[in-house]
């Protein structure tokens, strides 16, 4: 079977340039003499992998010199735990945005820790939208606001960031990094799970301010410390070699590629194909609201589940897989990365109108 468009959310597509330099250098990592799954995270090639992973990606955000770069482990979701244990003192108050799952599994765990105020919760409106955070909303004590840039499920994300007044601002970006440009100065801590739009899973990139990073109670694993890891350069322990490669490669890919700022004004022009579809059709009806919508996640309903199912079904026949929605959202979701490339997208624009025609 030929590879066809894939619209998964992740772990996602990845761009083919990317795979085939790896398919290349699996057997024997240039100058190594081993594959890079064999070399140990020691050497000297595995550490100009990992230098050269993180130079590429402070050039890419133009992350600033007070900010650290971290490649950890344990998801996203270990997190929504590292968070609280490390921004906050035990027993404290974080404020939290919660505007999907995932937002609402982080502030389940900061719970955990100390008390978690809900300054918005979307749930009742289906998480179809994003509020407007204003300063007025957030606690007086507040160690940090915690929000979800974009919502992977629900296909929204904020049009403007919070302005905190001086809270730490703390960002899930795990599937919008590098899918559009931010102004990192405007967080305080950035993370994101690597298989959205970074590389294969079992890395989390976190960039963090470095006057964040304290000393840990003593209840606080060490492998949970971002001090500790931000003081052994991400290798402490064993780091996940094989990602940390690829996500290098990426990087490098997308320099290649102009920058974020191209692939960002790409990824516009391929989510306006998809919502402009759906804003002229009686049979699909969009799940985020026109103001809150994503560009890497485009979400979409038909009338009935029979329905739903026939058009993935169909699809597949046009090389379009993986369009599913979440089972928390149903419906359809088609989420467009960076490495989707707009033919895909065009693909599946055609087969929507179409479908309705039919
Ligand atoms: C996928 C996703 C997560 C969970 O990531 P894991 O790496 O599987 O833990 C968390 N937040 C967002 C926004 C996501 O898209």
């Amino acid at each position: 079977m030929e590879r066809q468009f894939n619209f998964a959310a992740g772990p996602s597509a990845m761009p083919l340039p990317v795979l085939e330099q790896i398919r290349d250098e699996m057997l024997c990592y240039p100058g190594a003499g081993s594959s890079v799954l064999e070399m140990s995270h020691r050497s000297s090639a595995f550490q100009e992998i990992h230098a050269g992973a993180q130079e590429s990606l402070r050039r890419l955000m133009r992350i600033p010199d007070e900010y650290a770069i971290l490649f950890l482990q344990g998801g996203a979701s270990l997190q929504f735990s590292m968070i609280p244990m490390n921004l906050m003192p035990k027993g404290g108050v974080a404020d939290y945005v919660e505007t999907g799952s995932f937002a609402k599994k982080a502030a389940v765990e900061a719970a955990r820790w100390g008390t978690v105020n809900t300054i918005f919760s979307g749930k009742a409106e289906k998480y179809g939208r994003i509020p407007e955070v204003t300063q007025d909303m957030l606690s007086k004590e507040a160690s940090y606001l915690h929000i979800t840039g974009n919502n992977t499920i629900y296909g929204t994300t904020y049009h403007k960031w919070p302005k905190t007044g001086g809270i730490p601002l703390v960002a899930d970006l795990s599937s919008c990094i590098l899918g559009q440009d931010v102004e990192v100065t405007d967080f305080d801590l950035i993370y994101a799970g690597a298989q959205k739009n970074m590389a294969p899973a079992g890395l989390t990139v976190v960039i963090v301010k470095k006057s964040l990073l304290k000393d840990t109670p003593p209840e606080v694993p060490a492998m949970l410390s971002y001090k500790l890891a931000a003081d052994n350069d991400s290798m402490y322990n064993t780091p996940n070699c094989f990602a940390i490669y690829a996500a290098g490669l990426v990087f490098k890919w997308i320099e290649g590629q102009g920058g974020i700022a191209a692939l960002e004004a790409a990824n516009r022009e391929k989510a306006a194909l998809l919502y402009d579809v759906i804003d002229a059709s009686k049979l699909y009806k969009g799940c985020a609201a026109p103001d809150s919508r994503s560009i890497m996640n485009v979400t979409f309903t038909l009338p009935t589940e029979e329905e739903t199912a026939d058009f993935i079904k169909q699809a597949k026949g046009k090389g379009i897989i993986n369009i599913k929605g979440h089972r928390a959202a149903g419906g359809i979701r088609a989420s467009i990365y960076n490495a989707m490339p707009i033919e895909g997208v065009k693909v599946l624009a055609d087969f929507m109108k179409e479908y309705e025609t039919k």
